[in-house]
């Protein structure tokens, strides 16, 4: 092993989204020495290059983790409330179903590339160093050598590691590595739908044109609308369709075809969204999909976390939420063994658990949100149970 990764607390963090970037926080914070690689380009210099959903509902778990690294303050600033689901029901009625009694029982819509912006700032000024366009290519386990690509000129640069943490997202090169290594018993299950962003933006003078405290949904049986607030006064839209049959993203192909459907399914969004045809033709079509692993961690050399190791179907809001969660529990689990492999191993017993409950709470929630937010027999049902 390289002399200077011998140190008893050094971290090799693969990915600065969300997850590797609140964990370089908690780390440093506990006084580790982090070195933290992103594929990407540091996007405080050249600005945050999108791809994923562009905002995302931050729940009291994932609070909780941002309160632990003393990021909470600085990401509420620029969040907004969400008190509960507007339903925007076929024939133009719309309801809000809170989520809670009241307004300490709220979620809140952030935007993914402030939230980034916020998390990589606090992780820097804890100590962690990050190392941007450096993109993880191959693993020599058994030398505990990493091979990461400089993006921008294509260039290889080795390093030495004690411990790699995988926080490299849904397509981890990490997991791929290991996968030579040592038997994850890996399967993803495709959800068949996939989704596209579309934008609402202010009316004329500044504000927001419709409800902002809401989670927007328009159910609409095998597929549906939502739409999440963000601070410039904007709704981000997320159509969900199926990727076979009709209505689907194979009869709803260009702009043309995707107003008519809004004219039919939607009427009462279709005037918020000046640039549907646009939006619908530039964005690309995300899929979705959940990843199951049954083992997270090669020994004290390798551990997965957040989407890396347990990517879900985003219905239940709380991919990010999970992920946030993970770094608490692995920050935990880290400081409380001195032997990482068994760090590693009680970090996943703790967690693989819940990743698999709440991932099954993200597919039904799906059937919940398109088909059944708006029955009325089912929400009497759900009001008798809750009284
Ligand atoms: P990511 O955020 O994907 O970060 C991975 C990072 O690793 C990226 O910065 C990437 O550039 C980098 N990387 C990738 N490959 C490499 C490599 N080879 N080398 C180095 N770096 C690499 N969750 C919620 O809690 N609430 C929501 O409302 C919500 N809505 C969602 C809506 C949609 C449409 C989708 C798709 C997801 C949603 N999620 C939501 C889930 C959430 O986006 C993820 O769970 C969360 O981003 C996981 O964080 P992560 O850090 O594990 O991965």
């Amino acid at each position: 092993m390289a002399a200077e990764f011998q140190d008893e607390r050094h971290l090799t963090i693969v990915g600065a989204g969300l997850a590797g970037a609140l964990l370089a926080t908690l780390m440093a914070q506990r006084g580790w020495s982090v070195d933290v690689y992103e594929k990407r380009g540091d996007p405080r210099v050249q600005g945050y290059a999108g791809g994923r959903s562009i905002n995302l509902a931050l729940a009291e778990r994932g609070r909780h983790a941002l309160r632990e690294a003393g990021a909470d303050d600085e990401v509420m600033a620029q969040a907004v409330m969400m008190r509960g689901r507007m339903v925007h029901f076929a024939d133009g009625r719309v309801d809000l179903q809170r989520y809670g009694r009241d307004d300490s029982e709220v979620i809140w819509s952030v935007h993914r590339g402030e939230l980034n912006l916020i998390l990589l700032g606090i992780a820097e000024r804890a100590g962690a160093r990050l190392h941007f366009q450096r993109g993880l290519e191959s693993v020599d386990f058994d030398a505990r050598r990493a091979t990461f690509k400089d993006e921008g000129d294509g260039s290889l640069h080795e390093v030495g590691f004690r411990s790699l943490v995988g926080a490299d997202g849904a397509g981890s090169a990490l997991r791929g590595a290991m996968r030579g290594a040592v038997e994850l018993g890996e399967r993803t299950q495709s959800l068949g739908h996939s989704y596209k962003e579309l934008e609402i933006p202010p009316a004329p003078d500044g504000s927001f044109r419709m409800e902002p405290h809401a989670l927007h949904i328009w159910p609409r049986g095998r597929y549906m609308c939502i739409a999440l607030p963000n601070d410039e006064q904007t709704f981000t839209v997320t159509l969900f369709l199926p990727n076979e049959g009709d209505p689907s993203f194979q009869t709803v192909r260009d702009g043309a075809q995707a107003r008519a459907l809004f004219e039919r399914d939607f009427a009462d969004a279709l005037p918020l969204i000046p640039h549907l045809e646009r939006d619908f033709e530039q964005n690309p079509a995300g899929l979705l999909a959940t990843l199951y692993l049954d083992r997270w961690h090669l020994d004290e050399r390798a551990v997965l976390l957040g989407d890396a190791a347990h990517a879900m179907v985003p219905f239940h809001g709380q991919g990010m939420n999970c992920a946030f969660e993970d770094c608490v529990a692995l920050a935990r689990h880290l400081d409380a063994h001195q032997d990482r492999a068994e760090a590693f191993a009680a970090f996943q017993a703790e967690r693989l658990p819940n990743a698999r409950a709440i991932q099954q709470m993200a597919l039904e929630n799906y059937l919940e949100m398109r088909d059944r937010v708006d029955d009325d027999d089912y929400l009497m049902q759900r009001a008798l149970e809750r009284a």
